[in-house]
Order: C-alpha cells, then structure tokens, then sequence
C-alpha cells in the first residue's frame, strides 16, 4: 500500500468534510498510516507535526500509551450500555470529576456524542426550562464571527457566512450582538454595552447567550479580554437570561486554565465541552447545568415537562474511559503549570512574525497562536497555499482563511514547535 493507491481508492467512494472535493483533482490527500505523539505517518515514511490537533482535539499526543492502556482495559469488560435506566462506573466517575473540577455551582452532566449535538442539548435545555417556568423565550443571542457547530440549531446561533448563509431560510431565531474587536479593557466593555442595549430592547424575548470564552475558534481565532464574559454574565443575570459557555475548543487548558469561564470567575447557566474530553480519541460531549434549570424539569411524571432528549451512543463507555484517562493525566502530570513554559516559548515564537509587512497582527490566549495577514483577496486562496507549504516542511497547518493559527497538543517539545514556527515562516516568505 502506498499514499497514490489510498489516496485514489478513498476519491472513488468518500466525500470529505468541509472541503470541496474538486480540489482534490490537484491537491493531494494526506493518506495518514499511523500517529505517535505529535506526529502523523504517511504511507511513504513521510512525517508531519499535528500543529492543529487533528481540529482541536488531541491534547496529549496520538496513540498516548496511558491512554490506550486504559481503552484496552475498558473495551474487555464494557464496550457499549443504553444510558437510559442504565448506567456504568465510567460515567459516573467522569460526571463526579467534571462536577468538582467546574466552576462552583455545576452539578449535573447531560451527556451527547459530539459537540454541536451538546449545542442543540444547552438551546432546547434553556428553551424548556424557560418555559416549564411559564415562559415563552424563543430567541438566542450570541456574538458576531462566532461558531457552534454546523446542525441546524449549532449553526443558527453560529455567525461564519461561509457555513451559514446558505442554510438562512431553515434555521432557527437568533441574533447577533458585537464581539470585542481585540484583547483590550475597552473593547470588552464596548461589546458588554451593546450587548446591555439589546438587552434592554428585546430581553423578555431572550432565552440565552451563547459565547465562545475567551477565543472564538472557527470564526477566525478572534480574542477577548475575561471581563467581557464578567460583565455579560452579570447582565444575563439581571435580565432573567441563561449563559450558555460553549467551551467545546477552549476547555480543558487551551487558554492556560481548565476552564475558559475561571479566568472572568464565572459559572455558567450551562457548560458545554466536547472536542479535548477525550484527549482527542472518540467522540463524546457533555452540558453541565446546575440544580435550578434541572429542577425546572423534575416533577412527577409529566412528557411535557421532560426532557426527553437522547442519542444513541450517549455515554459510550470506551469514550468514558478516554476521558477519565486524560483527566489522570491533567492530576498526575500538573498539566496546567507545565503549560506555563510552553505558552511562554510560543509568545516567544510569535515575536519574530510582527515585522512581516503581509502580518496584520499576532495574538495568543494561552495554548493557541494566531497570525492574521492582511493584503490578500479571499480568492487567491492563501490558506490553501500555506497549508501546501507547511506540509513541505512536515507540519500540518490548516489556516482560516487569511488567519495562520498554530494550537499543538500539550507534549510538543520546544524543539518541535520551533520547526512550526519555521514551517509558517518558510511559507509565509513564498506566497
Ligand atoms: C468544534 C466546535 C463545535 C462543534 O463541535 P463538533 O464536535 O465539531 O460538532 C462547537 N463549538 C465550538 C466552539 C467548536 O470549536
């Protein structure tokens, strides 16, 4: 087998995601025969430095020995239970776990196999509350260039055209206030205040805002300062609002902290995350919420009055036992405070991209780096460009649109991301 021979057998029968398949009629595939720590194998030998996580997902390397010991020991007692009127050690060990390790006050886990399906989970979730409370609150709001995911619930209250527009008649009602235009105090009590008028125009009508803290990801790795999520979790509050936090990307360390929400010292209404659960392995979602919005639904027998929401793979066991495994390793390798070296070498790195006359700018929260261009049409197509280039020089990057991001999993070693940071360089000398 060879990468001519997957690659030709994969275009006569799949259709990739996100991609347009004609692309491929010149641009290769990356037939990918194994992973070890940061790197993919080709079918020729070939290596490349995962410097995107396999889309956000990996957090502690590919094929880790812990963490495949620990599927393997799960997949010879349970692979696989009905969650409902059943339940497992697995999960309810995850549940206490995630329970004590949120911010204060999260004590229920609602769980679901992916993250835009925990998406529609927190929407309908908040909806109904509002409603078994006697009121009627059909509209979402979230931040403009935000993202969600890509059902049609994810992606009404989701903000990227590219995705969006095309689906506009069948989604459902949402509306967009501004996000903070970059990391400044300013920028983030700007955005609060529009977010305070709308508020004031339409809160009766609003059941919940939805945010990406502290990073909005698919939207073109946009930052903010914490006090923006301070301030609209206060103004939530007033107005009889839930907080919906879609930590889907940036939970589980990527922003220096566990949680996104600590860094503003917020609890969430609902708490949403997904992608590095389970270090990257198999799919699985959670929406933690608290003792109010679970009460609103607990009464005796009542279909109305019940959320009677479900997925066939919920709280899959062997994704149960991925997550458990990498929450040992966050306790038993202080993850968070070894981070701290890494997140100051990648500031490092960035420093040597603000000269560059095509940089519009370069910004980072914690674990993720970004490097936005300027001067490009959208129809020369410079991410596609620099991903090719980048491969050349054994890195997977995979820019959004004009903006280069680098968010590696924790085991990278200095040495490793250097040669990210010179595969980007070497791109960005050639396009
Ligand atoms: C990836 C992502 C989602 C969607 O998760 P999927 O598992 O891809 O459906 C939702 N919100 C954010 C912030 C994400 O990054």
């Amino acid at each position: 087998m060879n990468n001519v021979e997957i690659s030709s057998r994969d275009l006569n029968v799949l259709w990739h995601p996100c991609t347009q398949m004609k692309d491929h009629e010149t641009i290769p595939l990356t037939p990918v025969s194994k992973a070890y720590g940061v790197y993919l194998e080709d079918f020729e030998g070939d290596t490349f430095i995962d410097a995107i996580s396999s889309w956000w997902v990996n957090l502690f390397g590919h094929c880790n020995p812990y963490i495949n010991q620990k599927i393997k020991e799960q997949l010879e007692t349970l692979e696989h239970v009905i969650l409902a009127g059943f339940t497992h050690e697995g999960i309810v060990r995850l549940s206490e776990r995630l329970v004590a390790l949120s911010p204060e006050g999260l004590t229920r886990c609602f769980y679901a196999d992916n993250g835009s399906s925990a998406i529609e989970v927190a929407l309908k979730m908040s909806y109904h509350s509002h409603k078994n409370q006697g009121k009627e609150k059909g509209l979402f709001v979230s931040l403009s260039e935000s993202y969600h995911g890509e059902t049609l619930g994810a992606l009404s209250v989701g903000d990227v055209a590219l995705y969006k527009e095309t689906y506009e008649p069948l989604l459902i009602r949402s509306i967009q206030t501004p996000s903070p235009i970059n990391q400044s105090v300013e920028a983030a009590l700007d955005a609060a205040k529009s977010f305070e008028s709308l508020l004031q125009e339409k809160g009766d009508e609003i059941a919940a805002l939805i945010v990406e803290p502290l990073v909005q990801g698919a939207g073109g790795m946009r930052m903010y300062h914490p006090i923006f999520l301070s301030e609209a979790k206060r103004l939530c509050e007033e107005y009889g609002v839930h907080f919906i936090a879609d930590e889907i990307l940036v939970g589980f360390g990527r922003t220096g902290s566990m949680f996104a929400c600590e860094q503003a010292g917020i609890t969430p209404d609902f708490l949403v995350l997904s992608k590095g659960l389970t270090g990257g392995y198999l799919p699985l979602s959670v929406v933690l919420t608290n003792e109010s919005v679970y009460g609103s639904f607990y009464c005796d027998y009542n279909p109305i009055r019940s959320f009677l929401h479900s997925h066939s793979y919920t709280g899959n066991a062997l994704a149960c036992a991925a997550a458990n495994a990498t929450l040992d390793i966050f306790e038993s390798e202080n993850v968070i405070e070894n981070n701290r070296k890494t997140i100051a070498l990648i500031a490092e790195e960035l420093k040597r991209f603000e000269p560059f006359p095509n940089v519009k700018e370069v910004r980072q929260c914690g674990m993720i780096a970004a490097i936005e261009l300027q001067g490009y049409d959208p129809h020369e197509r410079v991410g596609v460009k620099i991903h090719q280039l980048c491969l050349t020089q054994g890195v997977l990057i995979r820019p959004l649109g004009s903006v280069v991001y680098v968010m590696t999993p924790y085991v990278i070693t200095p040495d490793e991301l250097r040669k990210v940071f010179d595969a980007i360089e070497f791109s960005l000398q050639r396009i």
